[in-house]
C-alpha cells in the first residue's frame, strides 16, 4: 500500500513537528487522506492536492478524531475533491460513519479506541500489519488523555486492543513513523503502569495531597507551563485508582491511600 506523509506547518508543544497528514493509495488511482489538519492552512491544502495530483484521485478523507489540528481542513478538502468524509459517527460532518471493524479504504478497518478523545478511531491494515493511530500513540513522547471521567481506563484498554494486533509499523498523528509498533505499545503500557505506581508512591510518601502537589512531585522534568496538562494526567490516574478502591478522596480535592 502506498503511504505518503505530508507534515502540516503547525509545529508546537502539543503537535510536535506538526500534524502528520497521510496520503494512502490503493494502487488503482484511488487515494485516501488521513487527518488533513487545521483550518487556515492553505499552504498545507495545496501540498496535499499537489501530492495527490501526481498519484490519483482523492475519494475518501478519514479523520481520526475531532481535535482542531486534525479535522477542520477536511471540510475544504472534501469540497475541493468531492471525497466523502469518514470518521467516528459523533464527528460533525461525517458522511461515512465508522463503527468498530468497519471497512474504510483499501482493506483498512476502523477500530474504536477512546482515551485521547471519546471519538478516536485507529485504522488497521491487517495484511500489512500497519496501524494509523491519530493521537492515541505518537511518534515521540506520550499522548494526552481526554478530560472525561474514565479516560485512563478507556485509554489503557485501547492500547491493549492495539497491542493485541501486534502491529509492525505505526503511523502516528504527530512525530516520526514508528518502525516497531508492538514495542512502542509495550513502552506506552509500561509508562502508564509506571505513572500509576508513581502516584501511589507519592501518596505514600507525602500523605494526603492535591492534584497540583502530586503533579509537581511526579513531573519534575516538565516545564511549569505544562504542569496543568500533567495535572490532568494525574487526575486521570487518581480516578482509575479510585475506581479500584486503592485510594480515597478527601474534602478539598485531596487524595490519600486507602487505609
Ligand atoms: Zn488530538
Amino acid at each position: 500500500m502506498l503511504i505518503e506523509r505530508i507534515v502540516a506547518p503547525n509545529p508546537g508543544p502539543m503537535t510536535l513537528t506538526g500534524t502528520n497528514t497521510y496520503l494512502v493509495g490503493d494502487g488503482a488511482g484511488n487515494l485516501a487522506v488521513i487527518d488533513p489538519g487545521p483550518e487556515d492552512l492553505p499552504r498545507h491544502l495545496d501540498a496535499i492536492l499537489a501530492a495527490a495530483h501526481a498519484l490519483g484521485r482523492i475519494t475518501t478523507v478519514v479523520v481520526t478524531h475531532r481535535h482542531l489540528d486534525h479535522l477542520p481542513l477536511a471540510i475544504p478538502l472534501c469540497k475541493e475533491t468531492g471525497a466523502r468524509l469518514a470518521g467516528h459517527p459523533d464527528l460533525p460532518g461525517v458522511e461515512q460513519p465508522l463503527g468498530q471493524n468497519a471497512p474504510t479504504f483499501n482493506g483498512m478497518v476502523a477500530l474504536h479506541t477512546p482515551g485521547h478523545t471519546r471519538d478516536s478511531v485507529c485504522l488497521w491494515n491487517a495484511s500489512e500489519a500497519t496501524l494509523f493511530t491519530g493521537d492515541l500513540v505518537l511518534g515521540s513522547g506520550t499522548a494526552v488523555l481526554d478530560d472525561a471521567p474514565g479516560a485512563l481506563t478507556d485509554y489503557m484498554s485501547s492500547l491493549e486492543q492495539l497491542f493485541g494486533l501486534r502491529p509492525r509499523t505505526i503511523y502516528p498523528g504527530h512525530g516520526p513513523i514508528v518502525p516497531d509498533g508492538a514495542a512502542k505499545l509495550t513502552e506506552y503500557l509500561e509508562h502508564r503502569r509506571l505513572r500509576l505506581q508513581q502516584v501511589l508512591d507519592a501518596l505514600g510518601h507525602h500523605g494526603p495531597s492535591t492534584v497540583a502537589e502530586l503533579a509537581a512531585a511526579i513531573y519534575t522534568d516538565v516545564a511549569p507551563s505544562m504542569l496543568p496538562m500533567a495535572g490532568r494526567n494525574v487526575r486521570a490516574n487518581l480516578e482509575l485508582l479510585l475506581s479500584e478502591s486503592r485510594i480515597e478522596r478527601l474534602d478539598g480535592d485531596r487524595w490519600q491511600l486507602m487505609r
